[in-house]
């Protein structure tokens, strides 16, 4: 097939980008290097079934492609907020020029949506079924409403034009290719322990989140992309394990040495509280379930930032 990715110079995209070449896929990674970075791909560039187009999917694209993925869109707080207008419109003009896309096409598309859709939830682990607890109006909303909002084109795309979706709620992921000024946590917490820096943990460090490895993720969404048609989602896909964010900075120190010590910084408003996904679902259609836990994918990722900062 030729598959597009969007985003595909990211954190998920050149691992989702590495992983359809080597199933034999022409890729056609679209990325605007917002956060998305050469370095990432560089490795496949060689490959004559890989392309790379700089564009940025708030404006429309035109392309013959059968399947697409939509990643395109900052993961990071720190960088989504950056620019929150632009965020609200990768999810919201990216989403209608991918659908559009896909509309033209016939091909079937999945949306990189997020576990933010819940928010701050009072359900606990999160359920598909769940609606979620979001601000509106706050400093995560152009993320998580941008990303809401792309869930219901999804849906409206799937029910008045019949385009075949697939919505995937993806929790915390982490692993090699992030960038070490990322400033997701665990990226953070493993570049400030190898520089011997202080760990900086938002608040008191008892919310808590569940980290999935990439290479689960990402098997989890080619096998989503796969799935019958009928089987839109929304899915939640992450690894079920929940640790609180004063165990993972302790977890960190641990496994890289030195000398780092902790600190307390402001928790940013409407952090989520607590946060782990209810993966009955995948494991029933998709027959999936994460492999690899937490130490063994820290040292993986720990020793990829070893490299990198050297
Ligand atoms: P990332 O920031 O590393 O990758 C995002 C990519 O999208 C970057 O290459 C960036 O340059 C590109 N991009 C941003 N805006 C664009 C635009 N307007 N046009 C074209 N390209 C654009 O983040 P990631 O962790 O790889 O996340 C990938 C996707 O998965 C995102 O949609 C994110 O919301 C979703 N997701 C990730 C996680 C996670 O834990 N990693 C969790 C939930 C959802
Ligand atoms: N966090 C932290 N120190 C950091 C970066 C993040 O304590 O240097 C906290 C953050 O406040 C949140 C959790 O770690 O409670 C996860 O943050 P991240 O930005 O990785 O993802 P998200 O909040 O989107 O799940």
């Amino acid at each position: 097939m030729r598959i597009l990715v969007t985003g595909g110079a990211g954190f998920l995209g050149s691992h989702l980008c590495e992983r359809l070449l080597s199933d034999g896929h022409d890729v056609i990674c679209v990325d605007n290097f917002y956060t998305g970075t050469k370095e990432n791909i560089m490795h496949l560039m060689a490959n004559p079934k890989f392309e790379v187009m700089r564009h940025d999917v708030t404006f429309p694209l035109y392309v013959e492609v059968d399947q697409i993925y939509n990643l395109a869109c900052p993961a990071s707080p720190v960088h989504y907020q950056s620019d929150p207008v632009q965020t609200t419109k990768t999810s919201v003009h990216g989403a209608i020029n991918m659908l559009g896309l896909a509309k033209r096409t016939g091909a079937r598309i999945l949306q990189a949506s997020t576990s933010e859709v819940y928010g701050d939830p009072e359900v606990h682990p999160q359920t598909e079924d769940y609606w979620g607890r979001v601000n509106p109006i706050g400093i995560r909303s152009c993320y998580d409403e941008g990303k809401r909002c792309a869930e219901t084109l999804f849906f409206d795309y799937w029910r008045q034009h019949n385009v075949e979706i697939k919505v995937m709620r993806i929790f915390n992921t982490y692993g090699p290719r992030m960038h070490p000024n990322d400033g997701r946590v665990v990226s953070n917490f493993i570049v400030q322990a190898l520089r011997g820096e202080d760990i900086t943990i938002y608040g008191d460090g008892s919310q808590t989140r569940s980290f999935c490895y990439v290479d689960d993720l990402i098997d989890g969404m080619v096998q989503f992309m796969n799935s019958p048609a009928e089987f839109t989602g929304p899915l939640n896909v992450g690894n079920p394990v929940e640790f609180t964010i004063s165990a993972l900075a302790e977890k960190a120190i641990q496994m890289v040495g030195g000398s780092s010590k902790i600190v307390f910084k402001d928790l940013p408003s409407d952090d989520p509280k607590q946060r782990q996904p209810d993966i009955s679902l995948a494991r029933k259609e998709l027959n999936w379930e994460p492999k690899v836990g937490l130490e063994q994918g820290l040292a993986k990722t720990v020793s990829y930032f070893r490299q990198v900062l050297a």
